[in-house]
């Protein structure tokens, strides 16, 4: 078992390998934590591949419990991403064994193809709905919008340098400027772009749970299909309230790092979607108990794939996606040419859908020589989330 870091788009991805003693068999899994990667690999390397070696790799279940309760302490993103690469690569080898795609393994196809979203997000309104008509253009019916504004800008779209000139910080970000502007841009986005388009918004856990009430209603004529992590994890424990006030759809879960974590929040009423990032759950064993959870409880899906996800790992969200009846929504990221190298059978959007490839496990290769070529920058996304301070220099959750 052996963990590979490469940074093929600068991001550095976590990869797993695992060998078996069957000539030419082995499977891969996404371990990816973009801001603590090497905490990862030391985990795996250190700890968790003597648990691991000597094991029949379709010992899955018993496995992945195994370490999972090995270090007694447990549920946080470091080991769960471990886990994860662990499980998914494990899933790969089954899938390889039978000769199957793994959403065969996991009940086959609920749908013909993953229904995708993807980011429109500029630094005015005109800029923002430029780049949403493009998305439409190529195929999208799901479009996330973002637009910038003083300072820092909303989450995902560039800001205004200097937009608070008088303040200690004046690249801050304000939320009442926020809640002001973020309407008006849904308005122009609706008047532009129709009714025939889904859109969505992400807050980024920026604000109070009352400012989130706030937001939600002024974006109640715009029909959104979902309001994206309105408030910090710190206060999920005040999400019911703010989802029974809320007429937009609540999404939530990407920061979630643990699986009873992620079943609370399901079961905790608070959530009409849920984001999780599965690598740092746990990997797709997890997932799909979660999955058949949000079937029986009314909750939609809408997994967490930025570009720090590997492209193993999307194909874990795909199997999910397209197998499980809860499925709502899929972010997805266009890789570049250097991922699709280091990654090859790497999934490409098409008409604004993904499908999960027809070969045995994930269907995505490593090729280790290419990984080796993208050695990741130290220390380039650890403070990632520490970079919105308000204009009086106060920091603001991610
Ligand atoms: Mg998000």
């Amino acid at each position: 078992m052996r963990a590979i870091v490469t940074a093929p788009e600068g991001m550095p991805l976590v990869v797993v390998r695992v060998d078996t003693s069957d000539d030419g068999l082995y499977g891969l899994g996404c371990a990816t934590f973009t801001q603590r990667y090497a905490a990862v690999v030391a985990a795996l390397e250190e700890h968790v591949a003597p648990l691991v070696i000597g094991r029949h790799p379709s010992d899955i279940e018993d496995i992945t419990r195994q370490v999972h309760y090995s270090s007694y302490w447990r549920n946080g993103p470091v080991l769960n991403n471990a886990l994860s690469g662990v499980d998914q690569a494990l899933w790969d080898i089954a899938g390889k064994r039978a000769g199957m795609p793994v959403h065969e393994l996991l009940g086959g196809r609920c749908r013909a193809a993953v229904e995708v979203y993807s980011h429109a997000a500029g630094a005015t309104v005109q800029d923002t709905l430029d780049q949403a008509q493009q998305l439409i253009a190529e195929g999208y019916r799901n479009v996330r919008l973002q637009v910038g504004g003083p300072g820092l800008g909303t989450y995902g779209a560039p800001g205004s340098p200097g937009g608070y000139p008088r303040s200690p910080h004046p690249d801050g970000w304000d939320a009442e400027q926020y809640l002001r502007a973020t309407p008006g841009l849904f308005e122009a986005a609706r008047a532009r772009l129709g009714e025939g388009v889904n859109l969505m918004h992400d807050v980024h856990s920026r604000l109070t749970p009352k400012q989130a009430v706030v937001l939600a209603r002024a974006l109640e004529p715009y029909r959104l299909s979902f309001l994206e992590d309105v408030i910090a994890p710190e206060l999920y424990d005040r999400l019911p309230e703010v989802r029974v006030a809320s007429p937009v759809p609540i999404a939530v879960g990407e920061q979630i790092g643990s699986l009873p974590e992620a079943a609370r929040l399901i079961r905790g009423g608070g959530v009409d979607l849920v984001r999780f990032h599965t690598s740092s759950i746990g990997g797709l064993t997890p997932t799909r108990k979660l999955a058949a959870m949000c079937e029986l409880a009314g909750v939609r899906t809408a997994f967490h794939s930025p570009g720090d996800i590997s492209p193993v790992g999307v194909a874990a969200n795909l199997a999910v996606d397209i197998s499980t009846p809860a499925f709502g929504y899929q972010e997805s990221h266009a890789y570049n040419d250097a991922t699709h190298e280091v990654f090859p059978g790497t999934r490409v959007v098409t008409d604004g859908h993904l499908t999960p490839s027809q070969k045995p496990g994930w269907g995505v290769d490593l090729d280790e020589k290419a990984a080796s070529r993208f050695t990741p920058t130290k220390f380039l996304f650890e403070q990632w989330a520490t970079r919105v301070r308000r204009p009086d220099g106060g920091l603001e959750a991610p």
